[in-house]
């Protein structure tokens, strides 16, 4: 079995090349490189079964031989890289998934979107379930990605009825884990980071926003189940358990002991208020939900960001 993993370079794509090869399969991994790293998959590379092409799929993707899954993962995640990068996310949302699905019909492979909690903008219902449609600003700043990814839903779904395009569709909420990117812009790697390195944490706007975090190990389990299913619609993946980013800071201002004030910056445009996902319908049908608590994950994650900070110091002096 073979499968091709876009973005499989990225945070969430490189643990899913992880899984795919536990599980005995072949795994093309193609990333552009303009947010995942190299340092991600290079535990990798030495495995046969393992392949890394640099390649952006908003071109044409040509991959030779059989492919049985086609993993979209590729796409900037954070709400920083998206907006540095407006086109770029907008294209591979689009032009990306397009070349995705191509692929999997010509190869008539299982397809699954890796979508997320943005299609939902900012919500006036909460949690969010799937049924929900969203409340979007498409001219807004973070319009890029959100309307990319829901362009992406739409296409997949008419790849799915008009082509028969065995397809699944995962609305992502937020993650955190080992592999993100320290300079990523999002809460976590910020908090972090700043932490870590002595600095006030920033926290936009009076940090009454909530947001819930999964850790990635669950995350990919969710996927996985969802691959492994026969659901077609798409299905929310997260963790429920919902806080404030001043409660989140906190958090890591106690695992880090870090001493320094919060600092308090402007609330980005259209900032959503609150994010909490809907997870009845994973847990009825995947029989999933997720099992490790902030506490552990933030752990998990402290260590590897430790590691990371460390190496940077050794390479900067
Ligand atoms: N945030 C913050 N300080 C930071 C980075 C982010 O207070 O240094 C806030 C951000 O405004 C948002 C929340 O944390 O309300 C989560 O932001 P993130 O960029 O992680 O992802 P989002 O959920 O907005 O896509």
């Amino acid at each position: 079995m073979r499968a091709v993993i876009t973005g499989g370079a990225g945070f969430l794509g490189s643990h899913l090349c992880d899984k795919f090869i536990e599980r005995g399969w072949e795994v093309v991994c193609l990333d552009n490189l303009s947010t995942g790293a190299e340092a991600n998959i290079q535990h990798l590379t030495a495995n046969p079964r393992f392949s890394f092409v640099r390649h952006d799929v908003t071109r044409y993707i040509d991959v030779p031989g059989p492919v049985n899954a086609v993993m979209h993962f590729a796409s900037p995640a954070s709400p920083d890289d998206y907006l540095r990068l407006p086109i770029q996310t907008l294209k591979v949302g689009s032009l990306g998934t397009h070349n995705a699905l191509g692929l999997a019909l010509a190869k008539k492979s299982r397809f699954l979107l890796a979508s997320t909690s943005e299609c939902y903008g900012d919500p006036d219902v909460s949690p969010q379930p799937e049924t929900y449609w969203g409340h979007v600003n498409p001219i807004g700043p973070r319009g890029v990605y959100d309307e990319a990814k829901r362009f992406a839903e739409a296409m997949t779904m008419a790849y799915h009825r008009a082509h028969g395009v065995d397809t699944r569709i995962v609305r992502i909420f937020n993650t955190y884990g080992p592999r993100m990117r320290l300079n990523d812009g999002r809460a976590l790697p910020n908090f972090l980071y700043q932490a870590l390195s002595g600095q006030a944490i920033t926290v936009y706007g009076d940090g009454h926003q909530t947001r819930s975090f999964c850790y990635v190990s669950d995350l990919i389990a969710g996927i996985l189940a969802l691959f492994d299913s026969a659901e077609h619609l798409p299905t929310n993946i997260g963790n429920p358990h919902e806080i404030t980013i001043l409660e989140f800071a906190e958090r890591i201002r106690a695992i880090t002991g870090n001493k320094a004030e919060l600092v308090f910056k402007p609330l980005p445009q259209d900032d959503p208020k609150r994010r909490c996902p809907d997870i009845r319908k994973a847990q009825a049908l995947l029989h999933w939900e997720p099992k490790v608590n902030l506490e552990e994950g933030l752990k998990l994650t402290l260590e590897y960001f430790q590691k990371k900070v460390a190496e940077e110091r050794r390479v900067t002096g």
